[in-house]
């Protein structure tokens, strides 16, 4: 396959591509959605706005040319989106993609796992945030407990998914569940990792007090675990890796704000509506669908590409402060996809 690499304006190549199928959710996480503002009246993209699968496997195909190797699909809950398998079948049929893979809440992930796995999806990132169901309750605000996110995960792995879980960390929130959480994920084998909790989108109220950084919560989990450092697996992954010592069962810090990581960033994203974001805290994206929906020909939209990524400057967790964290206009995660 013919592949381009193409570099920004501080040289970073673009690698990755997270695709956000759905902004819709079956949760209303207090940290991402929150019911009062994603309530009853809130206006979710409507289906004409969504890119269809053909759409989304045609914008695909021009990433892998230029120089994209792994997809992620996520939203809202992407799980959601009706037929996702048969997305997935089509997306893993394409020339160069090496990896598939889904971020989810894991709520009907048990039912469609093995389907999952068999149309081609390599790996998932299961999210959840506490393991006890008062405080997983109280943040997912939609009364699931965490035995049902439990089987799923169970289950992704018993059918050959490589599964990972996301634990987000917030301040008065969740901190009394690091322990629990590491214990517990450590004993299943599988990897999870903490994210320090972000100011995305203009909602849910962020302030640095509400931070728990790595550093906080590595000497958490040393109370208990001693812990050593894991060489990262490729240039540009996200997470900070650790394995408990005289294992290998690993866990991993994604820290956003304590140790921004944005000089190795190579990921873009394309929103539900077809919106190209070049940042996760943009605050405006390039609208793609309407290009393509305009007839162009796929060299019209590698170039759209082209120059979005050429032209892009985005840093915005190395120059974070107070300020941007509350006057800057910010996408919401839920339609950027996270
Ligand atoms: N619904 C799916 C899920 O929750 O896995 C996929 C979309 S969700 C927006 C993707 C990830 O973003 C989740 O792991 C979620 O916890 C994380 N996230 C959402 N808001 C966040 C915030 N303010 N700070 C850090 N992580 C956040
Ligand atoms: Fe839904 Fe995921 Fe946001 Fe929670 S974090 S509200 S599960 S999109
Ligand atoms: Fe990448 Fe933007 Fe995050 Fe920096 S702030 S790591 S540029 S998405």
């Amino acid at each position: 396959m013919q592949q381009s690499v193409i570099t920004d304006k501080f040289g970073r190549a673009l690698q990755d591509l997270r695709i956000s199928v759905t902004d819709r959710c079956n949760f209303r996480c207090r940290y991402c959605m929150p019911r009062e503002i994603f309530g009853k009246d809130f206006a979710f993209l409507p289906k004409e706005h969504l890119l269809t699968f053909e759409e989304i496997e045609r914008l695909t195909k021009i990433f892998l040319q230029l120089g994209v190797r792994k997809v992620r699909l996520t939203g809202g809950e992407p799980l959601l989106r009706r037929d996702i398998t048969t997305l997935i079948k089509r997306l893993a049929q394409l020339e160069g993609l090496q990896d598939i893979g889904l971020t989810t809440n894991a709520v009907l992930l048990g039912k469609m796992a093995s389907d999952l796995k068999e149309a081609g999806l390599k790996r998932v990132n299961v999210s959840l945030d506490a393991i006890e169901d008062q405080t997983f309750m109280q943040i997912n605000d939609s009364n699931v407990k965490t035995q049902p996110v439990i089987n799923s995960i169970i289950k992704a792995k018993e059918v050959g998914l490589a599964v990972k879980v996301n634990m987000v960390v917030k301040k008065g929130m969740n901190e009394h569940q690091l322990l629990p959480m590491a214990k517990f994920f450590k004993e299943l084998g599988i990897t999870l990792r903490f994210i320090e909790f972000m100011d995305v989108g203009q909602t849910n109220g962020w302030n640095f007090e509400h931070v728990v950084t790595k550093k906080e919560i590595y000497e958490e989990i040393s109370k208990r675990f001693d812990l050593e450092p894991v060489n990262p697996a490729y240039f540009g992954e996200v997470a900070k890796r650790y394995r408990y010592k005289g294992t290998d069962i690993e866990v991993g810090f994604i820290t956003s704000v304590s140790e921004s990581f944005c000089s190795s960033c190579t990921r873009a994203r394309i929103a539900a509506d077809g919106h190209f974001f070049t940042c996760l805290f943009a605050g405006e994206g390039l609208n793609v669908k309407d290009i393509l929906r305009d007839g162009a020909t796929d060299d019209e939209v590698k170039d759209t590409i082209v120059s979005g990524w050429k032209y892009r400057d985005d840093r915005y967790s190395d120059l974070r402060t107070e300020e941007t964290a509350k006057n800057r206009k910010k996408i919401e995660m839920s339609y950027i996809g996270g």
